[in-house]
């Protein structure tokens, strides 16, 4: 016979979580102690759009770019925050400084909230503001970054533009989930998926770059216009490098000499096979590295960076 259901009035998490320290309705705790609601949209229906932005050293790297974005990114979706923009820089500011950590992944979030009724109508919902601080983390584990990433090109679109604008950060995460088992069943690291004519969009929190005869290019179209991906844009000129914008193909992939993947987790990642082929000589190639080192220089400039006082927290 089976037990009669008695209602918790004690629930317990059972599950493990990195330290870190997250913030919702006004308050700071405990990163295990942070919960959304089963009822929220976010939850139900990945009706949300976030921010990740990483600190690097106790310095936020390019927290206006990335709060611009995240603004954008609420207006596109009819979102709004139960705060002002000056709040959330201090919040994120908050929860680095009461987290302590000095490398972090921080990311704010903007659900679409509950409503009392269990109402269909997204209008209904109260928008909700969440936000917190982990140890900064990579799309990377350390010896991929040296060797490289090994990408498989897949038959997967990406979720066209014209379905949902890929410029809001979104959790429409499924086709690159599936993506990522197709990397792991052909042995590769990370999946990148394409447009409807075939062109290379972006991959699992990255964008691309192929570099060839000392040109760089990045897809134009129906992908994040990543901040780190901003920041190679704009380092390329004093680097003395022509950038295009434009659209990428698995060919150009295949034939480049280097290539690499962007993102606020990990940086300037190289990427050295494709499928079953080596990129150039199989090994980080020198532009790769050399943007690698002028990204991370800019770290501690006061024009790119802004300090977290711990002692306030
Ligand atoms: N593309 C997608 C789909 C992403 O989710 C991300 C980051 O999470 C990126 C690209 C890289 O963006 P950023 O450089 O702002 O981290």
């Amino acid at each position: 016979m089976s037990q009669r259901p008695t209602l918790s009035t004690s629930y317990r998490d059972p599950h493990t979580y990195p330290p870190g320290v997250a913030y919702a309705d006004g308050q700071y705790f405990d990163v295990r102690e942070a919960k959304v609601s089963i009822l929220d949209w976010g939850f139900l229906r990945s009706d949300a759009t976030y921010d990740v932005v990483h600190v690097w050293d106790g310095r936020f790297f390019r927290l206006d770019r990335h709060l611009d974005r995240f603004f954008a990114s609420m207006e596109g979706l009819r979102l709004s925050a139960p705060c002002s923009r000056e709040e959330i820089v201090r919040i994120l500011h908050n929860c680095v400084a009461l987290s302590g950590l000095k490398r972090a992944y921080v990311e704010v979030v903007c659900t679409r909230g509950t409503s009392p009724t269990f109402s269909r109508d997204p209008r209904h919902a109260e928008n909700r503001l969440m936000a917190f601080a982990v140890a900064l983390g990579s799309i990377a584990r350390p010896e991929q970054m040296l060797r490289g990433l090994h990408a498989v090109v897949s038959d997967r679109v990406r979720i066209p533009p014209n379905s949902f604008d890929p410029t809001i950060k979104n959790y429409q995460w499924l086709d690159m989930v599936c993506g990522l088992f197709e990397a792991y069943d052909t042995d590769c690291d990370v999946p990148l998926l394409r447009d409807r004519d075939g062109n290379l969009t972006e991959g699992p929190g990255f964008n691309l770059f192929v570099v060839n005869g000392g040109k760089l290019a990045t897809p134009d179209d129906g992908v994040l216009e990543g901040i780190t991906r901003e920041t190679v844009i704009a380092l390329c000129a004093p680097e003395g490098l022509p950038v295009e914008e434009r659209k990428v193909t698995a060919r150009e992939l295949m034939d480049a000499d280097e290539a690499f993947v962007t993102s606020t987790a990990g940086g300037i990642i190289p990427l050295t096979r494709t499928n079953d082929q080596a990129i150039g000589t199989g090994k980080p190639g020198p532009i790769t590295m050399r943007l690698t080192s002028a990204y991370w220089d800019r770290h501690t400039s006061p024009e790119w960076s802004e300090a977290i006082d711990y002692s306030a927290a």
